[in-house]
């Protein structure tokens, strides 16, 4: 036993050692990542259900690291939450965001909306409402088109300064989310609190609702209760026209997943939104 032990000791600082040689790579160039133009907004389409019809887009980033190739961002955001690197990260990905929005504007997709992730520390730090100050006053676009979305757990971490930023936000004209639903503590009761446009079902729920009959009351329970409150819907996470059915009858508004598309490149979603535009 004791050799096993200490055969799973070596075994397992092996795998520490490995992830934390990954996690100097990744740290050690992160800061410079930006400055030499590697990272790249993806973007996954969002669809109406009952049609079917793209609607817009959510932007994921992505990072072209020189050494590891493309990294996602569940591997290096944390990172950047803890270095304070996620600060210009989120203004860069704002700043792009709307371009690409007047982008559209110019050739026949001025119709998409948006939708872009906001970390924690964003939400609660005191550059964020400046920052979207300027981008509409110096761009053209509708405000109504960008959507901003912030998970319950970065809103729950101070619900008064949320609420407050969310009254900024919808004052502006800015879509606000709350992404992640049903995975914090507190689901229901800041409903009411904040001002909000809609809510994004976890892709956790989504995962099971064939499976799960909990899972699939839940879902329909979630949707049910935003409607009457007057919030629309997205589930995120769609992967099998079987679970695209199961919302469809719950009367969800929209859907995101791997059913529909999965992220690409912005080149790829132009084209596939003009396609689908018939053109
Ligand atoms: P999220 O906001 O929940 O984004 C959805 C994630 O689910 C994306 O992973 C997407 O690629 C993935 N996904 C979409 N459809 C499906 C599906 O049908 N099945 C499965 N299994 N997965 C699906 P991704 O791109 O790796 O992003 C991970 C997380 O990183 C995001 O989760 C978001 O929290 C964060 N993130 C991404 N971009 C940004 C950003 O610009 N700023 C901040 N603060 N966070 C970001
Ligand atoms: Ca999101
Ligand atoms: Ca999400
Ligand atoms: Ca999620």
């Amino acid at each position: 036993a004791k050799s096993r032990g200490r055969g799973n000791f070596q075994f397992f600082s092996n795998d520490m050692n490995a992830a934390t040689h990954e996690r100097l790579l990744l740290e050690s160039r992160l800061w410079q990542a930006l400055e030499q133009q590697e990272f790249e907004l993806y973007l996954q389409p969002q669809v109406d259900l009952p049609s079917g019809a793209l609607i817009g887009a959510e932007a994921l980033v992505r990072w072209h690291h020189p050494e590891l190739g493309t990294v996602g961002p569940d591997r290096f955001i944390p990172i950047a939450e803890e270095s304070g690197l996620i600060l210009p990260l989120g203004e860069w990905a704002l700043r792009r965001a709307v371009a690409l929005l007047e982008r559209w504007r110019g050739i026949g997709l001025g119709h998409l909306r948006l939708a872009v992730n906001l970390s924690a520390r964003q939400c609660h730090g005191d550059a964020l409402l400046g920052q979207l100050d300027e981008l509409l006053a110096t761009s053209g676009i509708d405000p109504a088109l960008l959507e901003l979305e912030i998970t319950e757990t970065a809103a729950m971490q101070d619900p008064e300064l949320s609420r407050a930023l969310l009254q900024q936000l919808r004052a502006r004209g800015i879509r606000v989310a709350i992404d992640d639903f049903g995975t914090g503590y507190s689901s229901l009761s800041y409903l009411k609190l904040f001002e909000l446009d809609r809510i994004k079902i976890d892709r956790g729920f989504v995962k099971d609702i064939e499976t799960d009959p909990d899972d699939a009351v839940i879902v329909g329970a979630t949707i049910g209760l935003a409607h009457s409150l007057g919030l629309g819907v997205i589930a995120e996470g769609v992967e099998t026209a079987a679970q695209a059915e199961f919302l469809r009858g719950k009367l969800c508004d929209e859907a995101q997943g791997y059913l529909f598309a999965r992220p690409m490149c912005v080149d790829e979603f132009e084209r596939t939104a003009s396609a689908a535009l018939g053109g």
